[in-house]
This record gives C-alpha cells, sequence and structure tokens, in this order.
C-alpha cells in the first residue's frame, strides 16, 4: 500500500474525470489526501473525500500565491485569479468535516513574488507581501493548533523566514506538528526541520533532478511521498498530468538511493503517513 500525501484531483485539471482517477488509485492500493489552495478548492477537496468510504482525505488552507491576484496561464488562456482574505471561521467550520486531516496548503512563496497581475513591484511591495504572507501562515497555524491538526506546508526560497517563524511559535505550541511538502532544498535544511519536529515529503522532483543522494542520510520515521499532482508528473510520464497513482515512481526512486527494497518504502512512508495524519 502507498498514500499519495498531497495531490489535487479536487483542482480544474481534474473535473471532467477524477473519479476515474481515484479509482485508479484505489484499485492499486493508493490512498490520497487532496489539497486545497484556497476556499473553493479546499470545499471541494472536503466534498470529493466525503464521495469515498475509504482512503480518500482532504486538507483546507489558503496558500500564500491566492493571497493576491495573479495571472495564471492555461491552455493558451490567461486570466487572473483574484485574491482572497483568510476567513478564519470559514475555514474552522471546513476543517472540522471528519474527513479533514490537515490544513494546508499553507506556507511562504517569495518565487512567484514576480507575477503578479498588473503590479509593479518594489522593495517596499515585496516586504509588504512577505509580511502578509508571514500574517496569513501564522493565522492558520493557529487554526491548526486549535483543531490539533497537522499543517502541510509549501515554501519557496522561503525557508530561512519560515524556521525563523516556525523556531518562535514553537515555544508557545511545543505540539504543533507539520510537513515540508515538496522539499527539494538540502540534509542541512532537512535536519533544521527535524529539530523542530516536523517532517518532509518528497515528489517526483526527486525522480527528475539530481542532487538527491543526501535522502539516504535521513532517518526512517521523518519522510513521506506526494505527487502534487497535476503537477511534477515523474518519468516514464513526465510532461504528462501527473496523478496520484503515479506515486510508486517516488518510492522506487528512494528505495533506489536508500539501498532498500520498493516494498520498505512503501511499508516506512505508509506509517509515517497513517500516523501523522491519523488515517
Ligand atoms: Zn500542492
Amino acid at each position: 500500500m502507498l498514500i499519495d500525501t498531497h495531490t489535487h484531483t479536487n483542482f480544474k485539471d481534474f473535473k471532467d474525470d477524477y473519479q476515474e482517477v481515484i479509482k485508479r488509485a484505489l484499485d492499486n492500493d493508493t490512498w490520497l489526501i487532496n489539497v486545497g489552495a484556497q476556499m473553493s478548492t479546499s470545499q471541494r477537496a472536503v466534498k470529493i473525500a466525503n464521495e469515498y468510504q475509504e482512503g480518500v482525505f482532504a486538507a483546507v488552507g489558503l496558500h500564500p500565491i491566492h493571497l493576491r491576484d495573479f495571472v495564471v496561464q492555461e491552455d493558451e488562456i490567461s486570466y487572473i485569479s483574484r485574491a482572497e482574505k483568510f476567513n478564519y471561521e470559514e475555514y474552522k467550520k471546513m476543517a472540522q468535516n471528519e474527513k479533514v486531516v490537515a490544513i494546508g496548503e499553507v506556507g511562504l512563496d517569495y518565487y512567484h513574488l514576480k507575477d503578479r497581475a498588473q503590479e509593479e513591484i518594489d522593495e517596499k511591495k515585496e516586504e509588504e507581501i512577505k509580511e502578509e504572507q508571514k500574517e496569513v501562515f501564522i493565522e492558520q497555524f493557529k487554526l491548526a493548533q486549535e483543531l490539533d491538526l497537522p499543517l502541510i506546508i509549501h515554501c519557496r526560497d522561503a525557508h530561512e523566514d519560515l524556521l525563523d517563524i516556525l523556531g518562535k511559535l514553537k515555544k508557545d505550541y511545543p505540539n504543533a506538528r507539520g510537513v515540508i511538502h515538496c522539499f527539494n532544498k538540502d540534509l542541512e535544511t532537512a535536519k533544521k526541520y527535524f529539530a523542530l519536529g516536523f517532517m518532509i515529503s518528497f515528489t517526483g522532483i526527486v525522480v527528475f533532478a539530481k542532487g538527491f543522494d543526501w535522502i539516504k542520510e535521513i532517518p526512517d520515521d521523518k519522510f513521506m511521498i506526494e505527487t502534487d499532482a497535476p503537477y511534477l508528473a515523474p518519468p516514464p510520464h513526465r510532461g504528462e498530468r501527473n496523478e496520484p497513482v503515479y506515486v510508486k515512481y517516488i518510492a522506487q526512486k528512494i528505495a533506489e538511493i536508500r539501498g532498500r527494497k520498493f516494498s520498505e518504502i512503501a511499508k516506512i512512508t505508509t506509517e509515517n503517513a497513517r500516523k501523522f495524519y491519523k488515517i
């Protein structure tokens, strides 16, 4: 058994065939967690999870890129995704559904600061956006603590600030739990998260990119696997739409790096995910 701990069959990319995609996963003994990125996709993650007896869960949260308007490019059409304000009570209500296993995805994204819609970004503006991301992250961190749920954290070009914030918050909330999703930095940074009691999870990036030998150095109980579908499809499906059942390629690659059997990595990552998300 495998668990795709971070996937988006709740996104538009799967609107016509999410049931087939999920069936393929479940038929292949693969469970999944659909992760929301704003109100609409969080609601949809909850709705889909409730259509299944077993194996399909949801996370709800407001992703940092949805705090501002930004241009989305899709199939040669571009449109503006409108900014959303974080509404604590609305998210709390959604998160109380029994299929919701985490608050996410939330976090900091300094990489996408530049591609805002019709906005000139100078340094002052950049600081303002970063501050706003931090504030909304902290509110969602507190929501997770109130509901005793783990956090699914997105972090792009912002590890220094994220570690700083988590280090401070941990003093008041020693039991806080979370995972840095799509982790692709390095061993040193991973160890800093482990020291704070956080985990990391790996996507197809570790299959198609180089430089992940350090994965053999991390403890068995500190990592999980995910597809982040529809993005980041691993070979042999690179360039196609990704889907939960492809999480096996990530387990395979990690088995190869760690010199272990596929079945052992499947067992370890599944146990980690079941314990972490209480599923
Ligand atoms: Zn994601």
